[in-house]
């Protein structure tokens, strides 16, 4: 009887397995034609500077719905920078940065928003990454320093060597580069040193013990001022409550960005935000107090 259970046990478990590489496999297959099939959307998750709360940026993030429905990118990225997808994936995502960056700045001047988009570690290895986005941005006309790269902690830390050398070419086109989930991986002060930062983002995680425990107040507190005394800007990102917001305003951040403020918004409405904060005088063109 045992036996028999545990054999159908594992003809249950291993179906489930072949399920899975099967769904897998679809998602793969799917990531190759997904552009060309029009089948990614993005979204805009305002980031405001946490003393002011005016909008001084958006953090670009992907969507995507293959026919019959939505992926998250929580699911779908890692599957594309498996299987090589995301080196695509990522240029047309960088298009559309340089697409809003301009069309913002056309409308709103120096009040417009900074863009943020996320460059996975398998792009900055890919030969031609350097001279592509150099074209994206000379034939958008976006302007290079109002545009961030989010790498994460976790990204930059393997491969560094060859990392280093990318990320100071992209560096010297003019753009910005943010460490994301910040806190999470094993950076080595010395290398993060090493990198062309401008900004670190505190991961949801520590946000989110921020009203609950001691110790993530110590870590905010200290990422705060280690990135002052390097001369970097914080963001929390995953700001949920008033109550996380207002300790991560007296611990010292410069941004905030969570659904405690903005869910990620589609282009259109992220562009009529920005209208209604223009009108109500909620936009500055005080780039000394807010710039990155
Ligand atoms: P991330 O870059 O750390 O982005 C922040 C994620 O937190 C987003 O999830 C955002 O919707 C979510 N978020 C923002 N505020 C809150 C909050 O208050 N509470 C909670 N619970 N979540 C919040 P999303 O859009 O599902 O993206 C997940 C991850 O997928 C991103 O994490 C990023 O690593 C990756 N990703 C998204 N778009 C792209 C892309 O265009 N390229 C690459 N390489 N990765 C992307
Ligand atoms: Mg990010
Ligand atoms: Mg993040
Ligand atoms: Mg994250």
């Amino acid at each position: 009887q045992a036996k028999e259970q545990g054999r159908d046990g594992w003809r249950f478990f291993s179906e489930e397995i072949h399920e899975q590489a099967r769904r897998r496999l679809d998602i793969t297959n799917g990531l190759r034609q997904a552009i060309e099939r029009d089948e990614f959307q993005i979204r805009f998750q305002p980031i405001l500077c946490a003393q002011s709360q005016i909008v001084r940026g958006a953090e670009l993030l992907l969507r995507w719905f293959p026919s019959g429905g939505e992926v998250s990118p929580a699911h779908f990225i890692p599957i594309a920078e498996m299987s090589g997808s995301i080196v695509p994936i990522g240029k047309w995502v960088f298009q559309q940065a340089c697409f809003a960056e301009k069309q913002w700045r056309d409308q709103f001047g120096t009040e417009a928003p900074y863009v943020s988009v996320n460059v996975s570690a398998r792009q900055l290895n890919d030969d031609g990454l350097v001279d592509e986005f150099r074209a994206m941005l000379t034939a958008s006309g976006a302007d290079p320093e109002r545009i961030v790269l989010e790498l994460t902690e976790t990204s930059l830390m393997s491969d560094v060597i060859f990392n280093l050398s990318v990320l100071h070419q992209l560096a010297s086109l003019g753009l910005r580069v943010a460490v994301d989930d910040f806190g999470t991986g094993y950076s080595s002060l010395a290398q993060l040193l090493r990198l062309p930062l401008s900004t670190l983002k505190i991961d949801r995680e520590f946000v989110d013990g921020l009203d609950k425990r001691h110790d993530s107040r110590a870590i905010v507190r200290a990422v705060c001022g280690m990135a002052r005394a390097m001369n970097l800007k914080v963001i929390a990102e995953g700001v949920e409550n008033a109550s996380q917001f207002g300790y991560l305003r007296d611990l010292g951040c410069d941004y905030v960005q969570g659904f405690h403020f903005y869910r990620p918004l589609p282009p259109d409405e992220f562009v009529s935000l920005l209208h209604e904060s223009s009108a109500a005088g909620r936009l500055v063109t005080s780039d000394d107090l807010y710039s990155l």
